[in-house]
């Protein structure tokens, strides 16, 4: 039996990574999951849904406030959900009641208004809520802000991913150039920054490190590198449960 079937072997763990935005948490965690056959779940792609969701129906002010009361009647009528392959891009497509929004919650129109939409209590409890079904039976990767923290504080597994503003801006210029959105790159920068704020300093589950969460600086190594690293730690934290 070769190395990675012991690892598919072992009971199945929870596997939280989060952190700041564009820190390249997200490409980590798929293909974690796509290694050791897990569900992989992008927690960001349904804040960024219901930010669509909103957009769409105008519920929006003037100033990029939240129609708060106007937005909470309609949370029962999104279906968040995803596609159980990943598409030919490699990503799995994130469905907004069976549309595929892929591209468009990608777009720098939702990532400007997305951190509002997440700062709501009510919308928080209805994500978590979801968040915690996909977990149920174990056998996922999740990555977000608060998933060590709040959706799921009992992970086997849980990273914390850093990487300087500069550094993550330029990542996000650069995926956005790649899909021919040809954006200055002092937005891009202001973006991450901004997003940063509202997520650190929000009131309901704002970004944080859990403490049993371990650290990596995603800043200072390859991408080779952080995979060799993830895979020791997943294969540690399985051991630990076999
Ligand atoms: O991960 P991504 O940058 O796509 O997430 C988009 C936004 O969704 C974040 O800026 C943050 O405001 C919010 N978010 C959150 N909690 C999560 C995941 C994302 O508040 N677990």
């Amino acid at each position: 039996m070769n190395e990675s079937h012991e690892i598919i072997d072992s009971p199945k763990i929870i596997v939280a990574i989060d952190g700041y935005s564009s820190s390249g948490k997200s490409t980590m965690a798929r293909e974690l999951a796509k290694r050791v056959g897990y569900i992989y779940i992008d927690s960001g792609a349904m804040y960024r849904a219901v930010t669509l969701y909103a957009l769409r129906h105008h519920l929006f002010n003037a100033d990029g406030s939240v129609k708060k009361a106007e937005l909470l009647p309609h949370l029962n009528q999104m279906n968040i959900t995803f596609q159980p392959q990943a598409g030919e891009d490699g990503v799995q497509h994130t469905l907004l009641n069976g549309e595929d929004v892929e591209k468009e919650i990608r777009e720098m129109e939702v990532s400007n208004h997305v951190s509002p939409i997440a700062e709501i209590g009510e919308v928080r409890e209805r994500m978590v809520a979801l968040q915690k079904e996909f977990g149920i039976h174990k056998g996922i990767v999740m990555d977000g802000r608060d998933i060590g923290t709040t959706v799921f504080p009992e992970a086997e597994l849980k990273v914390f991913v850093y990487a300087s503003p500069h550094e993550r801006a330029r990542r996000r210029w650069k995926e956005l150039q790649q899909k021919g959105v040809d954006i200055p790159f002092e937005d891009v920068l202001k973006n991450v920054e901004e997003r940063d704020r509202i997520d650190t300093t929000r009131a309901v589950s704002p970004l944080a490190k859990a403490e049993d969460a371990i650290e990596l600086d995603n800043g200072a190594v390859t991408h080779e590198e952080q995979m060799e690293w993830l895979m020791k730690r997943f294969q540690e934290a399985t051991e630990g449960k076999a």
